[in-house]
C-alpha cells in the first residue's frame, strides 16, 4: 500500500530549519514529504502573500494530493497569515484533509491554535509527528498521543509533552535540495530547494537555551519541559561534520556558515575538537551568536584561528534594573565591558550587539545608561537597535500588564497587529510614554553614533549644546542615512571578502 503523503509547510523562511528536520525525518520512516517554503524573510520588505501567491499554493496542495498538511507557526509577527492560509485550504483544497499546526505559537497556545487546526504539535516534534501521521494513516485514534493537542466534544485537550531526545545525533539532518521541495515568493512558484543555490548554509550545533531572558519564548519552553530531560543539548562532533560535509557537497555555491545555536557551545573540549576538525574538514568563515556570560578568551582564540567572522551579542541594555528586572538578565556591566575585550583582543572580524530600545519600561535615566555603558565597549563594534516585541506567551507580555505600563486591551492590539505594522514595532520603536518623542530621539541617535567614535567625539557637544539632535534636523538625519549607507556597504564588502578573499 503506497504511503501517506505530507505536505509541510514553512512560512516566511525558505531555510525552514525545524520543518526541515521534520521533513527527513517523515522520509527517513517512509513517507512522501514535499515542503512549501511560502514567502521569505525580507528585512525592510515584509508583504502579506499576494492573491497570486495564495493561488499557487493552493493550486500546488491540489497538484501534491497530500493526505495530511502541516504548518509552521513561530510567533504572532506571522499569525494572520496561517489563519488565513488554513482557512484557504480548507474551502479550496479539502475540508477532510486534516491539517496540523506546530511550532512555537501552538506549543504555547494550544487552545487558539484549534480555532483553525484539526490538530496541535507541542514542543519538539519529529517523533510526534511520525506517530500522529502513522495512526491516521492506519484509521487509528491518534489522542492518547504525547505533544498532541486536540477537541473533543468543544473542549481542548492537551497531552503532556514527550521527554526531550537527549541523543541530537539521532535525528537526521535537515533535508536539503531534493525535487520535493517548493518555494513560493514574488508572484512565482520555484520548484527545487531555494536554499541550494544560496552561499550560505544554517544549523545549529545544538538545541535549548540556558537563559531565560523575558521577551523570549526559550522561558516558557523550558517550563514547559521541566522534568523532561536536559533542555541544553549539544551534537557530538562528528555528527556536525557529516551534516557540514554533506551540505558543502550538495550546495556548490557553499561559502560560509551560520551556526543558528541559540548560543554556540562553550564547551572547552567540544570546541577543540570542533575546531581541529572544521578546520581541516569544511574551512569556511563562519557567524555565531553568543551571549556576554559565555565569552571565553581561549574559546573565542580557537574559533578565530578557525574561521569566525562574525559573532552577534544581545546585550540589550546599559541599565542594569532594565537588564535584570524587565529582561531578566543577570550579567553586570563590568562582565559586559569584559566581554567586548575579550571580542576585541580576539580581533573578531565582526563584532555586533543587539539593544531593544524605547520601550515602555524605559526611563530617560535607563538611555543615560545605555549610552554611558556604549562609550565603555571595547570597539570596534556595530550596533543592532530593535524595538520591544511583545511576543505571546513570553514573560515580558504579563510583566507590562501586572505593572500597567501596557493594558491587556493595547497588548491584544499590538499582537493581533496586520504583519507589516507587526514588522515594523520590532525593528523600529514602540514608543515610550515616559519619554517624549524628542528626547527619546536625542537618546537613540546618541547611542547609534557610539558605533563610529571619531563621529561620535564631534556629534555629542553638538547634540548636548543644542537642540539639533533632539530635533531629528536634517542634516543629522542625512547623516544618519549616510551612516547606514556605510554600514550596510561595509557589511556587503566584509562577507564578500570573507566569502571570496
Ligand atoms: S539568550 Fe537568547 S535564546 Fe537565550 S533566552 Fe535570552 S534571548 Fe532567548
Amino acid at each position: 500500500m503506497a504511503r501517506y503523503k505530507v505536505a509541510l509547510i514553512g512560512l516566511y523562511n525558505y531555510k525552514v530549519l525545524g520543518v526541515r528536520y521534520l521533513t527527513s525525518m517523515l522520509q527517513e520512516r517512509g513517507f512522501h514529504c514535499d515542503l512549501i517554503c511560502f514567502k521569505n524573510f525580507e528585512s525592510g520588505n515584509m508583504k502579506k502573500p499576494s492573491e497570486k501567491e495564495y493561488e499557487y499554493i493552493l493550486n500546488l496542495l491540489r497538484d501534491l494530493k497530500p493526505d495530511v498538511i502541516g504548518l509552521s507557526v513561530m510567533s504572532s509577527l506571522y499569525l494572520e497569515v496561517p489563519r488565513e492560509l488554513t482557512r484557504r485550504i480548507r474551502a479550496s483544497v479539502g475540508p477532510d484533509t486534516p491539517i496540523i499546526w506546530g511550532g512555537v505559537y501552538p506549543t504555547l497556545f494550544p487552545a487558539e491554535s484549534l480555532d483553525y487546526a484539526d490538530w496541535v504539535l507541542r514542543g519538539e516534534s519529529e517523533e510526534a509527528l511520525v506517530e500522529l501521521v502513522e495512526h491516521l494513516e492506519r484509521g487509528e485514534n491518534p489522542r492518547h498521543l504525547l505533544n498532541l493537542a486536540y477537541r473533543q466534544d468543544g473542549q481542548t485537550v492537551v497531552n503532556d509533552v514527550r521527554p526531550l531526545e537527549n541523543n541530537l545525533d539521532v535525528l537526521p539532518f535537515p533535508a536539503l535540495g531534493g525535487n520535493n521541495i517548493y518555494y513560493i515568493n514574488h508572484d512565482r512558484l520555484y520548484h527545487g530547494d531555494p536554499q541550494i543555490n544560496t552561499h550560505t548554509y544554517e544549523m545549529t550545533c545544538s538545541r535549548g537555551c540556558p537563559f531565560v531572558c523575558s521577551y523570549c519564548s526559550s522561558l516558557s519552553l523550558k517550563k514547559l519541559y521541566r522534568g523532561k530531560g536536559k533542555f541544553v543539548r549539544l551534537r557530538s562532533v562528528d555528527n556536525v561534520m557529516q551534516e557540514l560535509k554533506q551540505a558543502k557537497q550538495k550546495m556548490k555555491r557553499m561559502r560560509m556558515v551560520l551556526f543558528w545555536d541559540e548560543i554556540f557551545p562553550d564547551d572547552l573540549d567540544w570546541v577543540k575538537e570542533f575546531a581541529a576538525r572544521y578546520k581541516q574538514e569544511i574551512n569556511l568563515p563562519f557567524q555565531i551568536w553568543g551571549h556576554p556570560l559565555r565569552i571565553n578568551q581561549e574559546i573565542i582564540d580557537i574559533l578565530v584561528g578557525v574561521g569566525l567572522s562574525q559573532v552577534v551579542i544581545g546585550i540589550q541594555s546599559g541599565s542594569p534594573r532594565i537588564r535584570k528586572q524587565v529582561f531578566f538578565r543577570k550579567e553586570s556591566q563590568e562582565e559586559i565591558i569584559e566581554m567586548t575585550r575579550v571580542l576585541a583582543q580576539a580581533k573578531v572580524p565582526e563584532v555586533i550587539y543587539d539593544f531593544i530600545l524605547d520601550h515602555p519600561f524605559e526611563s530617560e535615566e535607563d538611555f543615560r545608561l545605555t549610552l554611558e555603558l556604549c562609550e565603555q565597549l571595547h570597539r570596534p563594534f556595530t550596533l543592532q537597535l530593535h524595538g520591544l516585541s511583545f511576543l505571546p506567551g513570553t514573560e515580558i507580555v504579563n510583566l507590562a500588564i501586572k505593572q500597567g505600563v501596557v493594558t491587556q486591551a493595547e497588548m491584544d492590539r499590538l499582537q493581533n497587529l496586520p504583519l507589516e505594522e507587526q514588522y515594523r514595532s520590532m525593528y523600529w520603536f514602540y514608543g515610550n510614554e515616559r519619554v517624549n518623542y524628542r528626547r527619546s530621539q536625542y537618546w537613540i541617535n546618541l547611542i547609534y553614533y557610539t558605533q563610529f567614535p571619531r563621529l561620535y567625539k564631534l556629534i555629542k557637544p553638538i547634540a548636548t549644546r543644542t537642540k539639533l539632535l533632539e530635533n531629528n534636523a536634517l542634516p543629522f538625519r542625512l547623516l544618519r542615512k549616510a551612516c547606514n549607507y556605510f554600514l550596510f556597504g561595509r557589511r556587503v564588502v566584509k562577507k564578500l571578502s570573507w566569502m571570496y578573499g
